[in-house]
C-alpha cells in the first residue's frame, strides 16, 4: 500500500520505527494531489511552503493535513471560498493550526467549502464544485466537501472541518470518511472565520476513528482568546478505543425514521444496531418531540448570526473592495454596496437578507426569538433523553450523496438535507459520523452517534467497536 493511503496513526508507528520518514509521507501525499486532484478538486490552493515544509515542533504527528479555507493561517490565504476576501491573509494562526504545528502537522493546503459554510455540497464555492471521490457525478456533501474528499482520496491523511449545521458530518457521511463535531466550547473558534458563533466548532475528518480520537486530541482545550471554549480538561480519546460496548444504553429517536428517508440508508443503519447489539449494547425507541422543528430554528438562528458576522466585510477592512463606477452621490456607501454585491455568491446574499429580516425590529420577537425558544426544547429533548441514555444512534442524512446541480436550483430542498445533523448544533452536543455501508450504487452511508455534552469519548468507544467490526472504513474508492 502506498503511504498515503496509510492513516495517521499507522505513519506515526512506521515513522517512529523508521521505516519512512514524514519528508516521504508529505511527498506521497503531494504527488498523490497532483495525480488526482484535477478530478476532486479538494483543494482550493497548496501552501505556500506545500513542497518544503518540515515538521515543526516536538514532532507527536509529522503528518500532512489539509485545512477547510475558513482557518486562519499566518500569512496564508484564507478566503472562506469567497470572492469578498480576495487576498486576506491572516495576520495569526488559529488556536487549533497553532496546536496542529506544535504536534508537527504539515499544513498541506486549503480545501474547497461552501461560501462562508453556507451549503450542504460544496457548490457554493467561488472556486467551483468538488466532485465526490466515489463518484465524480456527485456532490462530496457540505459545507466541508474538500476536507472530506480530500480524506477519501487519499489527498490528505486527515482534514480538519467547520459544523455548524452537520458541515463535517454530512461529508464524511457522502463520502464514506469519519468526522467528528465536538461539543460546544470544546475546540477553541479562535481563528475560524464566523458563520454562526452560537453554533460553530472546527472538528477532525478521518479514515478511521483512531486517528479521529488522536486529531481531537490535538485540537481540543481551553483557551483564553475563545471566552466560549470550556475550561475542562481533555481526556486522552485514545482510551476509549476499547472494542467494547456492552451495557450501553443507546436510543433510536423514532422521529429519525420516517418519510424521506431512502430505504437502503434505513437498512444500513438497522444492520448497524444489530452489529451494536450482539457486541451487548442495549437499544430503545425514543421520542425527541421537538426534531420537526429543528430545521426552521436552525434556519433563523443560523442566518441571524450569519447576517450580523458578515456585517463586517465592507471593502474597508478585508479582501475585495469594489469602487463605484458611476458618480452618485454616497461614494462610501456606494463603495461598501458595490464590494458587496461582488464579492458575496448568491447563498450568502440570501442568509444575509434571511437574517436581517428575522433580526428586523417588528420581526424579532416572531422569528428570531421563537427561535431561541425553540432551541431550548430541543436541547431539552436530549437533555432529557440522555437522563436514561449514553448515545443515540441515527443515520447522519436522509441519502446517500446526490447528483451536482441536483439541488442547486431548490435552496430549501437542500436545507432539509440537513435534518439529521443540525440538532447537535442547536443542542451544543458531540456527533459523530461514520461509515456503515454502501447504497446499491456503491455511495457510502453514514451512522450518526450522539452523546453527552462533552462524552465525546462514549462516541469514541461505540464508534470504535463498530469499526472493528465492520469492514467499511477499508473500502477504497474507484479513483
Ligand atoms: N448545511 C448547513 C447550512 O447550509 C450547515 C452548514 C455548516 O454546518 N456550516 O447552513
Amino acid at each position: 500500500m502506498k503511504l498515503n493511503e496509510l492513516t495517521a496513526h499507522e505513519l506515526r508507528d512506521l515513522i517512529g520505527e523508521k521505516k519512512t520518514s514524514p519528508q516521504e509521507v508529505r511527498d506521497a501525499v503531494l504527488a498523490r494531489i497532483r495525480q488526482t486532484d484535477g478530478q476532486v478538486k479538494a483543494y482550493v490552493r497548496l501552501s505556500s511552503n506545500a513542497a518544503t515544509q518540515e515538521p515543526s515542533g516536538g514532532c507527536a504527528m509529522p503528518v500532512p493535513i489539509g485545512i477547510k479555507d475558513n482557518i486562519c493561517v499566518t500569512g496564508e490565504p484564507t478566503t472562506c471560498c469567497s470572492r469578498i476576501l480576495e487576498g486576506f491573509k491572516p495576520p495569526y494562526d488559529a488556536t487549533v493550526i497553532q496546536k496542529l504545528k506544535e504536534s508537527g502537522a504539515y499544513l498541506i493546503g486549503s480545501t474547497n467549502m461552501d461560501e462562508f459554510a453556507f451549503g450542504s455540497s460544496t457548490e457554493n464555492s467561488c472556486y467551483g464544485p468538488t466532485r465526490n471521490p466515489w463518484n465524480k457525478d456527485c456532490v462530496p456533501g457540505g459545507s466541508s466537501g474538500g476536507s472530506a474528499a480530500a480524506v477519501a482520496s487519499h489527498e490528505a491523511i486527515w482534514a480538519l472541518g467547520s459544523d455548524t449545521g452537520g458541515s463535517i458530518r454530512q461529508p464524511a457521511s457522502f463520502c464514506g470518511v469519519v468526522g467528528l463535531k465536538p461539543t460546544y466550547g470544546r475546540v477553541s473558534r479562535y481563528g475560524l472565520i464566523a458563520f454562526a458563533s452560537s453554533l460553530d466548532q472546527i472538528g477532525p475528518i478521518a479514515k478511521d476513528v483512531e486517528d479521529c480520537a488522536l486529531l481531537l486530541g490535538i485540537i481540543a482545550g481551553y483557551d483564553e482568546r475563545d471566552s466560549t471554549s470550556a475550561d475542562l480538561p481533555v481526556p486522552d480519546y485514545t482510551k476509549a478505543l476499547v472494542n467494547d460496548v456492552k451495557g450501553l444504553k443507546v436510543g433510536i429517536p423514532k422521529e429519525y425514521f420516517v418519510e424521506g428517508i431512502d430505504p437502503q440508508v434505513r437498512e444500513a443503519i438497522n444492520a448497524a444496531i444489530d452489529v451494536l447489539k450482539k457486541r451487548g449494547a442495549t437499544f430503545y425507541e425514543i421520542s425527541l418531540p421537538h426534531t420537526e422543528y429543528a430545521t426552521a430554528t436552525y434556519y433563523i438562528v443560523a442566518t441571524a448570526e450569519a447576517s450580523s458576522n458578515l456585517a463586517r466585510y465592507d471593502g474597508v477592512q478585508y479582501g475585495l473592495r469594489r469602487q463605484p463606477v458611476d458618480t452618485r452621490k454616497t461614494p462610501l456607501i456606494d463603495m461598501y454596496e458595490e464590494t458587496r454585491d461582488a464579492g458575496f455568491g448568491s447563498e450568502a446574499k440570501r442568509r444575509i437578507m434571511l437574517g436581517t429580516y428575522s433580526l428586523s425590529s417588528g420581526y424579532y420577537d416572531d422569528y428570531y426569538l421563537k427561535g431561541l425558544k425553540v432551541r431550548t426544547l430541543i436541547k431539552q429533548d436530549f437533555d432529557k433523553a440522555f437522563q436514561k441514555l449514553d448515545a443515540i444512534i441515527t443515520p447522519t442524512a436522509p441519502t446517500t450523496a446526490f447528483k451536482i446541480g441536483e439541488k442547486t436550483d431548490d435552496p430549501l430542498s437542500m436545507y432539509l438535507s440537513d435534518i439529521y445533523t443540525i440538532s447537535a448544533n442547536l443542542s451544543g452536543i458531540p456527533a459523530i459520523s461514520i461509515p456503515c455501508g454502501f447504497s446499491k450504487e456503491r455511495m457510502p452511508i453514514g451512522l450518526q452517534i450522539l452523546a453527552k455534552p462533552f462524552d465525546e469519548a462514549m462516541l469514541f468507544r461505540i464508534a470504535y467497536a463498530y469499526e472493528q467490526n465492520t469492514p467499511w472504513h477499508k473500502e477504497r474508492t474507484p479513483l
